[in-house]
């Protein structure tokens, strides 16, 4: 049988990418519904086939413990609210799927993963590029040493956010460009890298005098140094657009662009002096299935997800230490 998802939150990413994405999996379906917006419960619930007795509020959430349709719980909130539906939805004895970034704090991240340990239920991060193909490939030509030893990464993940959201408001957020869209730069270096960062620095640029920016930053410039002596030089924007990286290697490099869009992804790569567009392979699962059949088959097979809770965590780590070192103006050790 497919595993059920129960999906928390009936946002524009759920309805619009995630939803949809089930009529092509093979091992997850839709389960449940949970919105505060009971039109929306009335008109997914008839659009996805979603029975009356599996539609929740957030006040009634907490029964899907009693319902054997739901395996997973899928939290596709505010950040803010991250926290609070997954360590709920643990403690329901549910596996969970949550939304990057996993929580504003690593502290949250943390209880996170002891919630879902403690149920002995599994926790994932829907970082679906590590399911994209073209990122799957760029990977393994970096791991493979394709282009001989990384030396640098370079990436760069932003786009100008419309005002009188609630990623502009920092309760709910938890932070600016870096949380919601510079994450991506962060992961795109570290799987890229396959080592873990030893040292951030980290510069800010930011209007305050913009409407948008009154609680939350634009614009961090970080820079990540790796054991291995490779630098990531890393962008996150809320006022320009860019979705890249290039990882240059001793013999080469490695480009995409768009690099983690939903859809498009091009690569470039540059070996022996001849730059080619390596054919990838699409025909298989994309992203998003691919992210939300991983969960049901690591479930299936008792597996631990290749981005679980822990990897999440990691990222928030990090992601406090450039914000600190953008505050205190000097590099942090990570370490
Ligand atoms: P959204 O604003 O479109 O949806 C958020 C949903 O939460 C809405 O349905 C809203 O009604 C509901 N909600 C419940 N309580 C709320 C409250 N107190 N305030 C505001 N909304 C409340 O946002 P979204 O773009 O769908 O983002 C939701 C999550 O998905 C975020 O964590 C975001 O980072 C993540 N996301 C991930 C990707 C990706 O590619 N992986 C893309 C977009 C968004």
């Amino acid at each position: 049988r497919k595993l059920g998802y129960a999906i928390v939150g009936l946002g524009s990413y759920a309805t619009n990418q995630i939803m949809p994405s089930f009529a092509r999996c093979q091992h997850s379906r839709i389960a449940a519904l949970v919105s505060g917006t009971s039109e929306k419960l009335a008109r997914y619930g008839a659009e996805y086939d979603v029975p009356e007795k599996n539609r929740y509020s957030y006040a009634t959430f907490d029964r899907i413990a009693d319902n054997p349709d739901v395996d997973i719980v899928y939290v596709i909130l505010p950040v803010s609210m991250h926290a609070e539906y997954s360590i709920r939805a643990s403690k329901a004895g549910k596996h969970v799927m949550c939304e990057k970034p996993m929580a504003p704090t690593a502290r949250e991240c943390e209880a996170m993963v002891a919630a879902a340990a403690g149920a002995g239920k599994k926790l994932m991060i829907g970082y679906r590029s590590r399911f994209q193909p073209h990122n799957v490939a760029a990977i393994e030509l970096c791991r493979t040493k394709a282009i001989g030893d990384l030396k640098m990464i370079r990436t760069a993940h932003g786009f100008p956010i419309q005002p009188n959201q609630w990623r502009l408001d920092h309760k709910m957020s938890g932070g600016g460009s870096m949380m919601d869209i510079g994450i991506y730069s962060l992961q795109a270096a570290r799987y890229l890298a396959g080592e873990e960062p030893v040292e951030v620095t980290a510069v800010e640029s930011t209007d305050r005098r913009d409407p948008r920016f009154a609680t939350v930053e634009d614009r961090i410039d970080f820079t990540l140094r790796f054991p291995s002596g490779l630098l990531a030089s890393c962008i996150s924007s809320y006022s320009s657009s860019h979705n890249e990286y290039r990882a240059i290697g001793s013999d080469g490099w490695i480009e995409l662009e768009p690099a983690t869009a939903y859809r498009g992804q091009a690569m470039r790569v540059r070996r022996n002096g001849a730059t080619s567009t390596p054919n990838i392979d699409t025909s298989g699962p994309d992203q998003f299935v691919g992210q939300l059949d991983h969960l049901a088959q690591c479930i299936r097979d008792n597996r631990t997800p290749i981005v679980p809770g822990e990897e999440g965590l990691r990222d928030i780590r990090i992601i406090e230490a450039i914000y600190r070192s953008m505050r205190e103006k000097r590099a942090i050790s990570l370490t």
